[in-house]
């Protein structure tokens, strides 16, 4: 479960990105976080990361307060949390397979649970047969499946997704949202911050809007409500 309570954050230029925002999402969940550019979603997004860290309020994952987590305990509220952007951020020097067993070698897995495990989750994504290839050989949605892959790898509770369809276009856009549906199906809360109107308005998931740093509305089966 993730709890934001009170949670404010000012930048040190001053400007103040989240002000007194509070909310749960609990295991299991699908929430579309929306908003107007400079909202503060991407702000929301590095709180949970630990990219950034809360000026006042509390963000509790998994019963641990995050604003207190001491150095060391970072990798493993990492290691619980997987993480897709907008621009895939792939390693364009590996291959599709490395890709995703260099996120299992990070956290110090075992050779055998690599060999285990990463086919399994390219076969998930459904890119079994690009395990060999580099990222500059495959399309946009390939790469972020393989983003996916990485970022599922570990068998994280919670995936993040800032404006994961951003580069693609509508149809590869709604195949991704699709696995992203399916990822949730089997277990992991996913959380994505969005622009996409249409999948919003069509997946009819809890939709959470911020404006200027505030919650303007936070609906079970919401709808984007902006024109785009
Ligand atoms: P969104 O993701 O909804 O576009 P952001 O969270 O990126 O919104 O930004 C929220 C506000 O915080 C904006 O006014 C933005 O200019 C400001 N902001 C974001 N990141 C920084 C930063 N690193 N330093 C200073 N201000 C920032």
């Amino acid at each position: 479960m993730i709890i934001f309570s009170n949670v404010s954050k000012i930048y040190e230029n001053g400007s103040e990105a989240l002000n007194n925002i509070s909310f749960f999402i609990e295991r299991g969940e699908f929430v579309f976080i929306v908003g107007p550019s400079g909202a503060g979603k991407s702000t929301l997004i590095k709180l949970l990361m630990h990219e950034e860290i809360a000026t006042s309020g509390e963000v509790i994952i998994n019963s641990v307060n995050v604003s207190a987590l001491k150095q060391n305990q970072i990798p493993y509220l990492r290691r619980n949390m997987g993480v897709v952007f907008q621009d895939f951020r792939l390693l364009p020097k590996k291959t599709v397979y490395e890709n995703v067993s260099f996120a299992m070698e990070i956290v110090g897995a075992s050779r055998r649970e690599i060999r285990r495990q990463v086919p399994n989750v390219l076969s998930l994504v459904g890119l079994s047969h690009k395990a060999k290839a580099f990222p500059t050989q495959l399309s946009g949605g390939e790469q972020q499946r393989v983003a996916l892959a990485r970022a599922l790898v570990n068998n994280p509770s919670f995936l993040i997704a800032d404006e994961p369809t951003g580069n693609l276009n509508p149809r590869t856009a709604q195949e991704i949202v699709e696995l992203l549906d399916e990822i949730n199906k089997r277990g992991t809360t996913v959380i994505m911050a969005t622009h996409a109107k249409d999948i919003v308005d069509q997946m009819k998931k809890r939709v959470i809007a911020i404006e200027d740093g505030v919650i303007v509305r936070d609906e079970a089966r919401g709808v984007y409500g902006y024109e785009n």
